[in-house]
């Protein structure tokens, strides 16, 4: 039974085992790095159908035909609903992953023989929750127990094995194939932490082939080749992979040499009717290239920069004397875009550290890192779960200790005999209530203890006879304890000011916190907005009050968060007596396509230029202004960009719309909330009186309507929309007036006229459309699809009315309005992102 780590990378895959075995691959520290057939160490994270076969790693990369393509950096969306074509499938990045990882895993059963059980995989520092366990889903499909590790820390531990000192600061610079993390990274007394991260989670060598790619495409083109590529599934299309094929390699060897050629005639065939055969001809230098890639490495370097920053060492931290306690003692490099020798140059040059590199571990060192971690998780051997028991000591007293596990055969594990022998006495004890046990046994001085370890169940059925050697008198240094993970996001909920953070970024795992705020109006039902950074996690609503929770009344939020990033929240509201407890489910968003994402970025800068203007003056408002157009200007880039990264345009967009929504919250409204109370108040005493001067009225459900607009209205509030709240405050007094005349017995109201009454319906509903629009993403998919169905009918029906049929029409019309745009209303209000909570004042 082996413990393994596995690098599960974006571009490359990579698997270590504890223990030394030369035949079998390479053998690093105390672990080895498994190769496959033909001695690969790195195999490609891709997975390829062809006929009835899945095939995965590199053998499926390169299977790029007419046929089929190879789906490849399905990790970039790990945690959203993005589908890849294998044969005549959808896979999601989970599917394609644990295909991955089940190769992996394979690779190690094929060397070694045996099964594997447990492993630690590797991610990304800033992988949020919604990726993390998507990560443990695709363990979890393969049956593969397994924990988890931050990549950077994985690499830091591999690098710094052999390293004595007690403290230690190693900056990781890892640029791989789709993804750029810097971590600094900190060792004392053996324990590993991160100090401070960051990174791109679309930054890396795919980019960089991208650009070379982008490149060819253009030339061809040029040269009157008719090449039409779809903007958001390149990767399907054959003659596209086949580009970033031929592009990575130049790219590598650009990485030696000065200048790279490619020369293939007859590489595809053309969209031209006929189609046409295309050959490619193109060359191009390092200067070229590296001029193309020069923003991304720019942002690689000033990434770098805030990390050391955020961490208070940003000057010239190689310089600083190594007792500093802010002094940076190595910079390593991991990830196979590091290899470019010009990021090299750069990062000595930029903070004076000379980058320790090493050809034979670039690729490797996450996965050493894991294995060795692995090695430290205690093994479990049949029903048995022993712990990790060190090779050498120069401690006579040893201790062994463990727990037998619970079986079919052996349900209750208490009582087990657990004897060990070899060392200088033989120890023998019990196992507890819940089969746990541990022992003491003196060793052998200076010499090598052969210790022979047995559990034996009360019926004395063998249930683990093992030996292990021990050797006294040579310290071995035990391998460092696995680290706790950290929050990669900060999770915050929405208040009336904005997110209010109740856990920070980097707090380690297990955490809990309690947070106060209070509630902004009365309220049946107190509704929580839980955010991870950016992105919407999650509605929670206490309810179930016996009476209304007044204004003001405090709200007690406490999270909890496991070391499996699980994620529970308590709220408790103390003069109810209320406390309610949920699991944040988390819902992957889905990544709309390039035009509905140029619509939403559209509809936002409406509502951001309208809006801003409401905001009160000062840096508040100048940052804010400042940021949203820095937002809107790359977004613009890279929605207009041929072959836009839909994953980063989404996040760039949900970051986008946040702070529109903040802006928008911080404007003040008119008319005010309890003028507008007044006039619902005023409406519920005149509508029955105005009832019976005129009984028709009853057939007009104007209790519907205004219900309706209170609703909109009310929204309006939530989300400080002064424009909005305009509107239908508005018309909640036009019908106040309305029903005012009725009741004073004035002259004959005028009914609003059909052809009206259709046109405040449309503009309804071209309303609840943007809202839909706006919401996509935020809002779980299903609701927006129920909503947008019913606002599709609404639109139809009312298409469909005949406005000069007078009465007949305007029975229609409320209809349409109470039955369609109602519900499409009720669906958004919902899940409404306006907040009915505040911070709680200190
Ligand atoms: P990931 O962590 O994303 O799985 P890796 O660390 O395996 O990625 O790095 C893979 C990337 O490194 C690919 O984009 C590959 O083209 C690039 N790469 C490998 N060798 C070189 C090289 N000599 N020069 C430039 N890029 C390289
Ligand atoms: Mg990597």
């Amino acid at each position: 039974m082996h413990a393994i780590g596995i690098d599960l990378g974006t571009t490359n895959s990579v698997v270590a085992v504890e223990g030394h075995y030369p035949e079998k691959g390479q053998v690093c520290e105390n672990v080895t790095v498994i190769a496959d057939e033909f001695g690969r160490f790195t195999q490609a994270s891709a997975v390829c159908k062809a006929g009835d076969e899945i095939v995965v790693g590199d053998d499926a990369k390169d299977m790029i035909s007419e046929e089929h393509t190879p789906v490849r950096f399905a990790k970039k969306y790990m945690g959203t609903q993005e589908t890849f074509r294998v044969g005549d499938e959808l896979w999601t990045a989970v599917q394609v992953s644990a295909k991955v990882l089940e190769h992996m895993r394979s690779m190690v059963e094929r060397a070694l023989g045996g099964t594997i059980q447990n492993a630690i995989v590797t991610h990304p520092a800033y992988f949020d929750a919604l990726a993390i366990n998507a990560t443990k889903e695709a363990a979890a499909m393969i049956g593969l127990n397994v924990e988890l590790m931050m990549e950077p820390i994985a690499a830091a531990m591999a690098y710094t094995y052999s390293d004595r000192s007690e403290h230690l600061r190693v900056l990781v610079y890892d640029l791989g194939g789709g993804t750029f993390d810097v971590t600094l990274v900190e060792r004392t007394s053996g324990a590993f932490r991160p100090v401070a991260f960051g990174g791109n989670r679309e930054l890396g060598g795919y980019n960089f082939d991208k650009s070379i790619a982008l490149k060819m495409l253009a030339s061809l083109r040029e040269k009157g080749y008719r090449l039409v590529i779809d903007q958001n599934h390149p990767e399907r299309d054959p003659r596209w992979a086949s580009l970033m094929h031929h592009a990575e390699q130049m790219k590598i060897k650009l990485s030696s040499a000065p200048k790279a050629d490619l020369r293939m005639p007859g590489i595809f065939r053309d969209d031209s009717e006929p189609s046409k055969s295309v050959s490619m001809a193109f060359s191009i230098s390092r200067a070229e290239f590296l001029e193309s890639i020069k923003d991304e490495i720019n942002e690689t370097i000033s990434a770098t920069k805030a990390v050391l920053a955020k961490a208070g060492c940003l000057s010239n931290p190689g310089a600083k004397s190594e007792n500093d306690p802010n002094a940076v003692h190595q910079l390593v490099l991991v990830g196979g875009s590091s290899r470019i020798p010009a990021i090299q140059e750069r990062l000595t040059q930029e903070f004076g550290l000379t980058p320790h590199f090493s050809e034979d571990i670039i690729d490797l060192s996450v996965a050493v890192g894991a294995a060795i971690a692995a090695s430290q998780m205690g093994k479990r051997e049949g029903q048995v779960l022993l712990q990790n028991i060190p090779t050498g000591t120069d401690r006579q007293k040893l201790t062994i200790a463990g727990r037998v596990l619970p079986s079919q055969e052996l349900s209750d594990v208490a009582n087990c005999v657990v004897t060990v022998r070899g060392g200088l006495d033989e120890e023998t004890t019990t196992t507890g209530g819940n089969g746990g046990f541990h022992l003491e046994v003196m060793l052998n001085e200076e010499s090598e203890n052969s210790l022979q370890i047995v559990v034996e169940s009360p019926n004395g059925e063998v249930l683990l006879e093992t030996t292990r050697q021990v050797k006294h008198g040579e310290a071995i240094a035990p391998p460092p304890p696995k680290p706790k993970p950290p929050l990669p996001k900060p999770i915050s909920v929405a208040t009336d000011r904005g997110l209010k953070v109740i856990a920070a970024e980097n707090v380690t795992l297990p955490y809990s916190n309690t947070t106060a705020f209070v509630t902004l109006e009365e309220l049946t039902e107190v509704p929580l907005d839980i955010y991870q950074e950016d992105m919407l996690l999650s509605t929670l609503a206490i309810k179930g009050f016996s009476s209304p929770v007044p204004e003001n009344s405090r709200v007690d939020l406490k999270l909890e968060i496991d070391d499996n990033y699980n994620m529970k929240v308590t709220a408790s509201v103390p003069v109810a007596s209320i406390s309610k407890t949920q699991e944040i489910k988390l819902q992957k968003p889905v990544i709309p396509n390039v035009d509905e994402m140029g619509v939403q970025l559209k509809q936002l800068e409406v509502q951001y230029e309208s809006r801003l203007g409401n905001m009160p003056d000062g840096d508040s408002k100048a940052r804010m202004a400042a940021e949203c157009d820095r937002l809107i200007e790359e977004l613009k880039k890279i929605l207009g960009g041929e072959q836009p990264e839909r994953i980063q345009a989404f996040m760039l967009l949900n970051r986008f719309a946040l702070l529109v929504k903040q802006i928008s919250a911080m404007g003040a409204l008119k008319p005010s909330k309890s003028e507008f109370e007044d006039l619902l108040k005023a409406i519920g005493e005149l509508l029955p009186q105005a009832i019976q001067k005129r009984p028709e009225i009853a057939q007009q459900r104007l209790g519907d309507t205004v219900e309706i607009l209170k609703q909109q209205a009310t929204k309006a509030y939530q989300e400080a929309d002064p424009g909005a709240w305009g509107t239908h405050t508005k018309k909640v007094a036009q019908i106040k007036e309305e029903l005012e005349r009725i009741v004073k017995g004035g002259p004959e109201p005028e009914i609003p006229p059909a052809p009206i009454l259709k046109m405040i319906i449309t503009e309804y509903i071209d309303e609840l459309d943007q809202e839909v629009a706006a919401g996509q993403g935020n809002l779980p998919p299903n609701i927006v699809e129920r909503a947008k169905s019913e606002l599709r009918t609404a639109r139809q029906k009312l298409g469909a009315c005949d406005v000069t049929r007078g009465k007949q029409a305007q029975a229609e019309l409320i209809g349409v309005l109470q039955q369609h745009v109602a519900a499409a209303g009720k669906l958004l209000n919902r899940d409404s992102r306006g907040s009915k909570v505040g911070e709680l004042p200190t």
